[in-house]
C-alpha cells in the first residue's frame, strides 16, 4: 500500500484493462473506477474528480478533456501509440504521461505475418466459402522470394524485417530518419518511398504519426504502387488515405488490403464501403490484443505508476506537514 490511509487518489480507467493492472492499482491503495465502456460525454462530466486517467486508443485526451480535468496529475496510455493524446496541452498543465512503447511489438509483428499470409492465400474467402458448403480451390501466392517494403523501420518494422528475411523475402525499407546502420545490420535495403511503392509485392506500414499528420500513402502514392501488390496497415488509419485505397481496390490495381486500423474507429460509412470489398481484410485494432502484450503493458505501467504515485504522496505529505 503506497497511498496512506486518510488520503484518496482517484483513478478512472476509461478503456479495457488487464486484470493484473487492476489488481496492482488496488494493491497500491488507489481508488479505481473501472469503466471500460464509458462514453466521452460521461468522461467530460466526471473527469474533474480524478488524479489519474488510464486510456487506450479509444479515448481522445484532447484540449477539451484536459481543460475539465482540474485534479489530473497523470495520464496513462496503456499501449504504444500516443496519437490520441494532446501531449503539448498536458505539458502546459503539468500533467505527466506514462505509456509503454515496445510492449506489443511481437504481437503486432505476428499479426502482420498472419495478415500477409491470409491475403496472399485469400484465406478469408476460402474459409467463408467452405462454411457456405462450397469446396472451391482458390489460387494464392507464396511469400518466399517476394519483395516486402516496410514503411517506418522502428521497433515493429525491424522485427518484421528479421522474420521476412527468415522467409527468404527481399526487404526494402523507407523511413524519415537515418536508418543506415539498421539496414546494414539487418542485411536489407534502404530506399525512397517512391521506389518502395514501385518495387514491393507486399507493403507494410509501421509509422508513428501524430494526430494532424497527412496520409503517407495518398492518391499520388497509390498510383505508384506495383500492380497486384498487397498492402498491410497495422500502424494508424490516417497513414493511408481510405478513398485512394478504395479506388485502387475497385480498379483491381491492388490485389488485397489488410488493415488492423482505420481512419475512424469504429468504422463510419466512409470505411464500410472499403471493408465490404471482397479482397479487403479488416481486424478491429487487435494488434496488441494478446495475453502476453496486455500482461507486458500492465506490468510496465504498474511499475512506472508506483514510482509516480510515491512521488505524488511524498510531495503532498511534505506540503501538508510543513510547519506554518
Ligand atoms: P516506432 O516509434 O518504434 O517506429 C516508428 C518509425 O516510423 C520510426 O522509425 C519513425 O521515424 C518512422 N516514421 C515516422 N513517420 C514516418 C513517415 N512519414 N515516413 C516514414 N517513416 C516514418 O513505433 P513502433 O513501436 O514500431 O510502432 C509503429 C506503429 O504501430 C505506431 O503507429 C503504433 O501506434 C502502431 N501500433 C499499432 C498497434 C495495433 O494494435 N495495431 C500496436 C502497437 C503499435
Amino acid at each position: 500500500m503506497i497511498v496512506p490511509s486518510g488520503k484518496t487518489i482517484n483513478v478512472l480507467i476509461a478503456d479495457q484493462a488487464d486484470e493484473l493492472l487492476l489488481n496492482k492499482l488496488k494493491e497500491m491503495g488507489l481508488n479505481v473506477d473501472y469503466l471500460p465502456n464509458i462514453t466521452r460525454e460521461k468522461i467530460l462530466e466526471r473527469i474533474g474528480d480524478y488524479e489519474i486517467l488510464i486510456v487506450r486508443s479509444r479515448t481522445k485526451v484532447d484540449k477539451t478533456l484536459i481543460s475539465k480535468a482540474k485534479r489530473l496529475k497523470i495520464v496513462v496510455r496503456a499501449g504504444t501509440g500516443i496519437d490520441n493524446i494532446d501531449i503539448e496541452e498536458l505539458s502546459k498543465k503539468g500533467v505527466k504521461l506514462i505509456y509503454s512503447p515496445g510492449s506489443s511489438t511481437t504481437s503486432v509483428v505476428e499479426l502482420v505475418l498472419g495478415l500477409m499470409i491470409m491475403s496472399a492465400r485469400s484465406l478469408h474467402r476460402a474459409i467463408s466459402s467452405v462454411k457456405k458448403g462450397e469446396w472451391k480451390k482458390i489460387e494464392g501466392e507464396e511469400l518466399c522470394c517476394k519483395t516486402l517494403g516496410i514503411i517506418g523501420l522502428g521497433r515493429i518494422g525491424v522485427k518484421l524485417a528479421i522474420i521476412a528475411k527468415a522467409l527468404n523475402m527481399k526487404v526494402l525499407a523507407y523511413d524519415i530518419i537515418d536508418i543506415g546502420k539498421k539496414v546494414d545490420i539487418l542485411g536489407i535495403e534502404e530506399t525512397t518511398l517512391e521506389n518502395l511503392l514501385r518495387e514491393s509485392d507486399f507493403i507494410s506500414v509501421h509509422v508513428n504519426i501524430n494526430k494532424d499528420a497527412k496520409p503517407i500513402i495518398g492518391d499520388r502514392e497509390v498510383g505508384l504502387i506495383k500492380n497486384g501488390a498487397i498492402i498491410i496497415n497495422t500502424s494508424r488509419g490516417k497513414a493511408i488515405d481510405t478513398a485512394a485505397l478504395l479506388k485502387a481496390i475497385k480498379e483491381r490495381r491492388i490485389k488485397a488490403v489488410a488493415l488492423d486500423v482505420l481512419e475512424n474507429e469504429p468504422p463510419t460509412e466512409k470505411e464500410m464501403e472499403l471493408i465490404n470489398m471482397e479482397n479487403v481484410i479488416v481486424t478491429p485494432h487487435i494488434g496488441a490484443q494478446t495475453l502476453e502484450a496486455q500482461r507486458r503493458i500492465a506490468e510496465s505501467i504498474a511499475r512506472k505508476l508506483i514510482e509516480e504515485v510515491k512521488e505524488m504522496v511524498k510531495y503532498e505529505a511534505t506540503v501538508n506537514t510543513r510547519p506554518s
